[in-house]
């Protein structure tokens, strides 16, 4: 039994703490929304007043928050976390950052845990909200190898693949290069998917063929965007829950941004961020990102629907 604490709990860090505590552990949680917090209670966990409260006694304090700005507001600074986990006495607590955020945030924050003496990793995850709710997330870990070992077993009862990828800022790394990737094939897909319409070709033989070919992909096999094809794919449900295109379009910035900033060459993933962007401007913001598929199939000369 390990005492954690867990600020952010909201669609994934709600489940994720609720594993932590099915797992056997001492949660103490806080979010903003009390309604997170009374979540966690309910699963049996304990609520803290504040983020400080909740890491005051805790040996390994984990967040999951939107983004860089929030991460860097609760660890950093005077009353921030790092501060908080000074004042603490006996084994120094093990820091763990699960949010997607930018690779120099990550950086920066654990840099600052590392000068007062801690262990920090960033561990963003793959998986969505099913895989936080089933325990069967992908974690993408960067920070020190002890901070790794120690951490691997807390991130087990959350996930089933546990990478360490290096050292700071690498689990971020990892994590906006799937996503980039990810939002460029679900875009071609589309793409695919439109033409194949327009060609009069049915999609379920596109599929088969496709699936067993060279333009098989995971955004095909596991998650089409054509309805009716995968029964577990956004798509039969109207594009409602999954992942949203606000937090895709989050992730191909942050691969831009970081592209920009290290001089590589992403064309597609330019590219991409745009689609995604007029795909959020379009309403589609917090629908699934597969989404993407129906809101090109309308643009199609002549077009009356969904492909
Ligand atoms: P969410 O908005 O549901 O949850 C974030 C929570 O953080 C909210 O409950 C919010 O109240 C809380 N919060 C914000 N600032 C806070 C503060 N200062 N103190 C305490 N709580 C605070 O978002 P989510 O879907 O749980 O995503 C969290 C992170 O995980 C994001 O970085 C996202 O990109 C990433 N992610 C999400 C998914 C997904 O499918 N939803 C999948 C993989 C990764």
């Amino acid at each position: 039994m390990t005492a954690i604490a867990f600020i952010g709990l909201g669609n994934m860090g709600g489940p994720m703490a609720a594993n932590l505590v099915r797992a056997g552990h001492e949660v103490t949680g806080f979010d903003l929304n009390p309604a997170g917090v009374q979540a966690l209670v309910a699963a049996g966990g304990k609520q803290a007043a504040s983020a400080g409260e909740a890491a005051r006694a805790a040996d390994v304090v984990i967040t999951m928050l939107p983004a860089g700005e929030h991460v860097r507001a609760v660890w950093t600074g005077q009353g921030g976390l790092i501060d908080v986990a000074k004042q603490r006495g006996g084994e120094k607590p093990l820091l763990i950052d699960c949010s997607t955020i930018d690779v120099e945030s990550a950086r920066a924050v654990a840099e600052e845990a590392r000068a007062a003496g801690f262990d920090m990793l960033d561990a963003p995850v793959s998986g969505g909200v099913g895989g936080a709710q089933a325990g069967t997330l992908t974690f993408m870990v960067g920070g020190p190898d002890a901070g790794f070992a120690r951490g691997e077993p807390i991130l087990k009862a959350m996930g089933k693949n546990i990478v360490h990828a290096g050292a700071s800022g690498a689990g971020q790394a990892a994590k906006i290069c799937n996503n980039m990737m990810l939002a460029i094939n679900m875009a071609g897909l589309a793409e695919g998917l439109v033409l194949a319409t327009k060609l009069g070709l049915d999609h379920a033989k596109l599929f088969q063929i496709a699936s067993t070919s060279s333009g098989q992909s995971w955004a095909l096999t596991t998650y089409c965007p054509s309805p009716g094809l995968v029964p577990t794919a956004p798509a039969n449900r109207d594009y409602a829950g999954g992942f949203a295109t606000a937090l895709m379009l989050k992730d191909v910035r942050l691969s831009q941004a970081a592209a920009e900033a290290v001089g590589a060459p992403t064309p597609l993933g330019a590219h991409a961020a745009k689609l995604y962007a007029a795909l959020a401007e379009a309403g589609e913001a917090g629908r699934d990102f597969s989404a993407i598929y129906p809101w090109l199939a309308k643009q199609a000369r002549g077009s009356v629907g969904e492909g």
